[in-house]
């Protein structure tokens, strides 16, 4: 039981220690190109077809990386598995993560702990900070930071769930019919929105993508029954949504 009250800690502390390791590697080897986060962890980069993003090669000498990412994505994606590979090499963090999860909730925690540790590798906290700073977080930042700092919206998406204020969850939407593309959730927001998830027809997000409005009112999440305020955002032929838990 004690085990049990301590795990929202445990997950503060875990996600504390990734993102100083990714700041200090950052701090390292910057400017991350992605031939200078291969040589720092000591492996070669391999794109090839893939049927997930990408994977360290189990001889650890070799990036697997999706060829049909494009660029900003694969360079992501590489820095995801450079946490892996600092994750793996810290045994304090190794087991204290092993202490506290296990089996898919493992490997759940695991994906969203190197998520957080690349994001804060290719766009550095101070960054998001600053941008917050001034006008909170809307929609419209995961384009605009992507954007101005040359990372994937995934990038962008993650760092500003992980420095909201306020617990929250952001969406990329996208296609026809319309479906989630990535989703990013703060710590504090328990549900969660699988890739590929089907958005209904008449929801707000999907009347958001059809007429090219921003929408600020509330919605459930797609296929959810939970009520949440939501805004959102239409650029592109893509749909950028906050979900945000009402006070009760
Ligand atoms: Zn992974």
């Amino acid at each position: 039981m004690a085990k049990f009250l301590g795990k929202p800690q445990a997950a503060v502390g875990l996600r504390r220690r990734v993102l100083e390791a990714a700041e200090k590697f950052r701090r390292a080897h910057a400017p991350l190109t992605p031939e200078r986060m291969a040589k720092a962890i000591g492996v070669d980069i391999e794109l090839t077809k893939l049927s997930g993003d990408g994977m360290l090669d189990p001889s650890g000498k070799r990036v697997l990386i999706s060829r049909d990412q494009p660029p900003r994505r694969q360079r992501f994606t590489l820095a995801h598995e450079v946490v892996h590979f600092l994750i793996r090499s810290d045994d304090e963090l190794l087991s204290e993560l092993h202490e506290w999860y296990q089996g898919e909730d493992l490997e759940a925690e695991l994906e969203s702990l190197c998520n957080v540790g690349a994001a804060e590798m290719l766009l550095p906290r101070e960054i998001v900070a600053a941008r917050l700073s001034k006008r909170g977080v809307a929609p419209r930042l995961v384009p605009d930071l992507a954007e101005s700092h040359q990372v994937s919206e995934e990038v962008a998406a993650i760092a500003l769930a992980e420095r909201s204020s306020t617990p929250l969850m952001i969406v990329i939407a996208g296609a026809k019919p319309l479906r989630v593309f990535f989703s990013a959730r703060s710590s504090g927001f328990r549900a969660q929105l699988p890739r590929g998830k089907m958005i209904e027809r008449e929801h707000p997000l999907s009347i958001v993508y059809d007429t090219g409005l921003d929408y600020s009112g509330q919605a459930t999440l797609p296929g959810g029954f939970r009520v949440y305020s939501l805004e959102a955002y239409p650029r592109a032929g893509r749909v950028y949504a906050l979900f945000r838990e009402m006070p009760s």
